[in-house]
């Protein structure tokens, strides 16, 4: 059941794996079908020894349907998502290290968009979360709560939650989130008060629109649309 859905988790899951974004065993990911099943990640296996088998297929109520291993840990957030958001179809579940280093410096309820990419793969600012324990429903109740239209969400002390309409485009926010937190934390060192240079909320917005044109099967972007702006 699922084949192909089942082979492109365990791709996306390596890849979050190549850009550093989990250790071991850490992280999972999810997907809905169109047809309604949840795809999960078995709990504790590495990426890359997964295989299709070791896939659960469940209901929204969490009924197992297809599968003999013990789903993620993180189940009871991930369902809780897909219960409350119907538009949303794939969550991604991290501890990548710089997204979540910037929920430990004190003050902070959002990571501002910096740099363009964390706004196109994002959908605008990233709200930083509570803590909230693994394997908590809480993770999925934070996520449906502070996530708005974006993408992604850094849970305090612990990770990152990205969700979309499909699995690409919460790997595109977890791979691009981290990619922004680098910068980020890398400008805030390097610069000699931490002051780093700030998008308005226009360039922000700018380019959370543009990326509609991104990509094969789309228009090219406009160029009134990507005029220089203060
Ligand atoms: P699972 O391996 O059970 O999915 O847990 C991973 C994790 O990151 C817990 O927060």
């Amino acid at each position: 059941m699922f084949s192909e859905m089942k082979k492109e988790i365990i791709e996306a899951g390596m890849m979050l794996d190549r850009y550093e974004l989990v250790s071991l065993t850490c992280g999972n990911l999810s997907v809905r079908m169109p047809s309604g099943e949840i795809l999960v990640t078995p709990s504790g296996m590495m990426y890359e020894k997964m295989v299709e088998d070791d896939m659960i297929v469940m209901d929204l109520d969490g009924k197992v349907i297809e599968g003999t291993r013990k789903p993620s840990s993180d189940t009871p957030a991930i369902l809780h998502i897909l219960r409350e958001r119907p538009d949303i179809n794939a969550v991604i579940h991290t501890h990548q290290p710089y997204a979540t280093a910037i929920s430990l410096i004190p003050g902070l309820t959002e990571f501002r968009v910096c740099i363009t990419a964390l706004a196109n793969a994002a959908g605008g600012n990233v709200p930083i979360t509570p803590y909230s324990a693994a394997g908590s429903i809480d993770m999925g109740v934070d996520t449906v709560k502070y996530i708005g239209s974006g993408h992604a969400v850094i849970l305090s002390q612990h990770g990152v939650m990205t969700c979309g309409k499909d699995l690409n485009q919460a790997l595109y926010a977890a791979v691009y989130l981290e990619e922004a937190a680098k910068c980020y934390l890398a400008a805030r060192a390097a610069s000699p008060n931490g002051e780093i240079k700030q998008m308005s909320d226009a360039q922000i917005q700018q380019m959370v629109d543009v990326f509609r044109y991104y990509g094969q099967g789309t228009a090219t972007i406009p160029q009134d649309m990507v005029k220089r702006l203060d």
